[in-house]
């Protein structure tokens, strides 16, 4: 088991890769007809902006961000637009088909209210979800504050930290990152 996570904004190829993927494989009906498949060329397009994360090594990285203040708990607000079967989707006009798709970008990119910083439920289930730059931000401005002694204690506890601090700086620039 492992998380999945790209920047937001790709550039180009890997962009239009992506966007015809989430068009093709809408509600995985029916299966991509095209060759080669949609899936492949996405994925070899978007792997330079790709970063993968066990749960194991998301752990350790969720417990040096709650020490640096960079993370919270908290409960994620429910999907609460109309749903639609697949029965249902080809029978909605494009402006409900819209709406429908922006609630759900919305749904994936909710922040929580008065907090700061990245909370954790992006980190720990596949949602997908939308760790925005706005969160980044501020996770990095509360990490960039901490004491020089917690930095090296963080490098030390966890090879892969400064690693991981270098992929939040990145995404800062790119619109943030998704998760799958
Ligand atoms: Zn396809």
């Amino acid at each position: 088991m492992s998380y999945d996570l790209e920047w937001v904004d790709l550039p180009e190829p890997a962009a239009s890769g992506r966007a015809r993927y989430d068009a093709c494989d809408w509600l995985d009906a029916p299966p991509c007809p095209h060759d080669p498949p949609c899936l492949d060329t996405y994925l070899t397009l978007a792997a330079p902006y790709q970063f993968h994360v066990t749960i194991f090594s998301m752990d350790r990285y969720i417990a040096g961000m709650h020490w640096a203040g960079m993370c919270f708990d908290a409960e994620p607000q429910p999907f609460t637009a109309r749903q639609y079967s697949h029965e249902e989707w080809p029978a909605a006009s494009p402006a409900e088909q819209q709406a429908h798709c922006d609630a759900r970008l919305a749904y994936h990119a909710q922040r929580v209210p008065g907090r700061t910083g990245i909370p954790v439920f992006k980190l720990t289930s596949n949602g997908p979800w939308t760790v925005t730059a706005e969160e980044i931000e501020e996770a990095l401005t509360a990490h960039d504050a901490a004491p020089a002694e917690l930095h090296a204690q963080l490098a030390s506890d966890n090879e892969y930290w400064p690693l991981w601090v270098d992929w939040l700086r990145t995404c800062r620039e790119h619109g943030g990152f998704r998760l799958e």
